[in-house]
């Protein structure tokens, strides 16, 4: 490569540090722009599959997640009122030996650290919120809410769900309600203490929802999401607090280990969930999309993180590789991201509708095949497909 291209990325999230360290270790410098104030302790659980460890190897920070994380022992799936087990599924060392590496479920906010620490903290620009983006000639240009605005080689727009690059680019999107609303708490476990919260990733499957639990914080909390078919709530915020009695009314006749779970948290948040088709085109010229602001998927692959973090290594893969003509690169990037993205949003949206099932015929007929799947000793099978956790960065083609 001759010069090194110069890169901005908008969102100082897990796909946009990702990113940002992907290029570090190459050399590359890239500036993160970040709309919040400060890093701060937003948000909750994330699930992350043996894909994302893999990624984590690659960015040379796998060890200081799972030092902070919870390596996941089994997932087991339960029935929502008697607890009965329908499916126990290893997620330890067998799992770990067959995909090259295991689970790990992480706080948010201890992941975004986790990054934080290996970068630099010059690259890092907080308090500044995009507003759009364009390309002039050879310059790909970002502004911001203060006036202000950064000329690059590159912009990167990995500003979540919401993201103003994607709107710029493409206009607003509509999104479609999918009639599912998830609220979400943390709870310390000594607050349950003598109930069974161990490594494992539990998911409870009921008529019309399900709710899934789990460690985070290095084994001192519990995290919890529950999901649930109502039309009554639209906001799609990840920072709106509600009641208790919201959870509590909801899931009364749900299994009480369950009730006391979501009786111990302080607070509680709530956010419905959108579902939005695949984008034929994640960007033009210097400009392209990364994470959630390229590929929002639905949370029943469990995947959204482990996806950002996939593309981020690949992205600086392809800037160290093309980074002379900066379009070439950004292009090949999408190339080689595009297909898999795809194939796991719409994944997750096939699997949304086997949770809810409603009638205790589909339900029963759906446990008795996870039962027998489970007895026909298929225990190390993942339930989703291998395809998701085969995958590793680091032998990424394509490019
Ligand atoms: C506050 C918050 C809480 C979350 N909580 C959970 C959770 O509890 N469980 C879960 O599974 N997933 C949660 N997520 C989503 C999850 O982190 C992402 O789906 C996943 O990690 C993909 O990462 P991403 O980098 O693409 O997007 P995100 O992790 O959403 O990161 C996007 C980043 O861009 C920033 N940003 C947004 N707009 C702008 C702008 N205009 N200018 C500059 N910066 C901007 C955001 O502040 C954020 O830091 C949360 C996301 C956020 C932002």
């Amino acid at each position: 490569m001759g010069r090194k291209p110069k890169v901005a990325i908008v969102g100082g999230g897990i796909g946009g540090l990702a990113a940002a360290l992907a290029l570090h270790r190459r050399g590359l410098e890239a500036a993160v722009f970040e709309q919040s104030a400060a890093p701060g302790d937003i948000g909750a659980g994330l699930n992350l599959g043996p894909n994302a460890l893999k990624a984590f190897r690659a960015l040379g920070v796998e060890d200081a997640a799972v030092a902070v994380g919870v390596q996941t022992g089994q997932q087991i799936i339960r029935n929502w009122r008697s607890g009965r087990v329908i499916l126990r599924q290893q997620r330890g060392d067998a799992i770990a030996r067959r995909f090259d590496a295991g689970f790990l479920t992480i706080h948010r906010a201890d992941m975004v650290e986790v990054f934080l620490r290996a970068l630099p903290e010059s690259l890092l620009s907080f308090g500044a919120a995009c507003t759009g983006v364009e390309q002039r000639g050879a310059v790909a240009a970002a502004r911001f809410a203060d006036g202000s605005a950064v000329e690059a080689d590159i912009v990167v727009g990995a500003d979540g769900i919401h993201s103003a690059v994607r709107e710029s680019l493409f206009g607003a999107d509509a999104p479609r309600f999918t009639g599912c609303v998830c609220w979400r708490g943390l709870v310390p476990v000594e607050a349950v203490a003598g109930s069974d919260f161990g490594r494992d990733m539990t998911a409870w499957w009921g008529p019309h929802g399900h709710v899934v639990h789990y460690l985070v914080r290095g084994g001192a909390l519990v995290n919890f999401v529950a999901h649930y078919d109502s039309e009554a709530w639209t906001g799609e915020s990840w920072t709106q607090e509600c009641e208790r009695s919201e959870l509590t009314e909801t899931y009364a006749r749900w299994n009480a280990s369950l009730l006391r779970l979501f009786e111990s948290s302080e607070r509680y948040y709530k956010w419905a969930l959108y579902d939005r088709d695949p984008l034929d085109e994640w960007g033009r010229g210097g400009i392209t999309l990364l994470g959630d602001a390229a590929h929002p998927m639905l949370p029943y692959l469990a995947q959204g993180a482990g996806m950002a973090v996939e593309d981020g290594c690949v992205l600086g893969e392809a800037v160290a590789r093309l980074g002379d003509d900066p379009a070439a690169a950004l292009r090949a990037y999408e190339r080689a991201r595009m297909p898999r993205t795809r194939r796991a949003q719409l994944g997750a949206r096939e699997r949304a509708r086997e949770n809810h099932l409603a009638s205790p015929f589909a339900r029963f007929r759906r446990d008795l095949r996870l039962m027998l799947r489970d007895r026909l000793g298929r225990k190390t099978a993942p339930l989703y497909g291998a395809w998701l956790y085969d995958y590793d960065v680091a032998a990424v083609e394509n490019l």
